[in-house]
């Protein structure tokens, strides 16, 4: 590209003034990516980067996204450094003013829309410069599979948009609250169904139940994982089942991007069942909305526990 040919496609990228076109959204996860198409409508055209089935810790950097996080308005992100291992690379990469790379806070400037914002933020360690070799620095950062927290992306998401795109933030709010209103009401249907899990013990793969657990009532008792991100030892694997029997806990949540196989081995020398999640929207067919993938846990975790009230 020549060079005036290119001050003109910059130009047309950069925020100025009213707008006609939509606004540019890169979401990381597929679930924010759908509430933000919630929540922007007619005004946003949204792309996601990861697909629900990959682990977020682990997203391939696509350098497709180099380009498309350069002319980005927003980008719509999780934060708490879960997007880590490609965030911060793609937004160097693209160099947009607008979006910069930083360690901890995974994106700084204007169009930086970090959805954890005002989260209840669970397993923050005490001192975070210590903490730099964990996986997890700043606290758990799988708080999206708590409904609730659902609400607080939206609102993120809302007050970003209305900030980057003044012009149409009563829309930006309209939308937000009706996403909402959808949303609480699922919350109370939820929690009414939930209601035989509390106290119910259960282990996952990963510590990405932190948030789980306090919506559903689930104690989870252990990991597969024998810490966040390190992959079960043969020590820890017997400690685990002999746990598992003692406690008589038969509840396996198994996170999808996990090896099934695993799942089913434990469940064998323990006698649990087996609910298969999702960590992100979209990782089964029918999930890519919020709302869905969130009864699609639900759904999953309340048939193996034998509690289903559509059985
Ligand atoms: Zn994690």
């Amino acid at each position: 590209m020549n060079k005036p040919l290119l001050a003109l496609a910059l130009a047309a990228s950069l925020p100025c003034g009213a707008r006609a076109a939509k606004l540019r959204v890169v979401a990381t996860f597929p679930d924010l990516a759908d509430i933000a198409r919630d929540v922007g409508a007619t005004h946003v055209r949204v792309v996601g980067i990861a697909r629900g089935t990959e682990d977020p810790h682990q997203v391939v950097m696509k350098p497709s996204f180099v380009p498309k996080l350069h002319a980005a308005d927003a980008v719509v992100f999780n934060g708490l450094t879960l997007e880590h291992s490609f965030l911060p690379g793609l937004l160097e990469a693209a160099a947009n003013p607008n979006m910069r790379p930083d360690t901890f806070r995974t994106c700084l400037g204007q169009g930086c829309i970090d959805c954890s914002k005002g989260v209840p933020i669970r397993q923050k360690p005490a001192d975070i410069a210590r903490s730099q070799g964990e996986l997890h620095p700043m606290g758990n950062p799988h708080y999206d599979v708590d409904p609730e927290n659902g609400l607080v992306v939206a609102k993120n998401i809302a007050e970003g948009l209305s900030a980057i795109d003044p012009a149409h933030a009563a829309d930006y709010e309209r939308n937000e609250k009706a996403f909402a209103a959808r949303l609480r009401a699922k919350i109370a249907q939820w929690k009414k169904e939930l209601a035989p899990l509390k106290g119910v013990k259960a282990v996952s793969f990963h510590e990405d139940v932190a948030y789980l657990g306090h919506f559903t009532g689930l104690d989870f008792i252990d990991t597969v994982e024998f810490k966040p991100g390190v992959p079960a030892t043969p020590a820890h694997w017997v400690k685990l089942i002999e746990e598992m029997k003692a406690q008589n806990v038969k509840l396996i949540v198994h996170e999808q991007q996990y090896s099934s196989d695993q799942a089913r081995a434990l469940a064998r020398q323990t006698g649990a069942r087996i609910a298969t999640i999702g960590v992100m929207g979209d990782a089964f067919p029918g999930t890519a909305h919020y709302i869905d993938f969130v009864q699609h846990n639900i759904d999953a975790i309340l048939a193996a526990a034998g509690m289903s009230p559509r059985s």
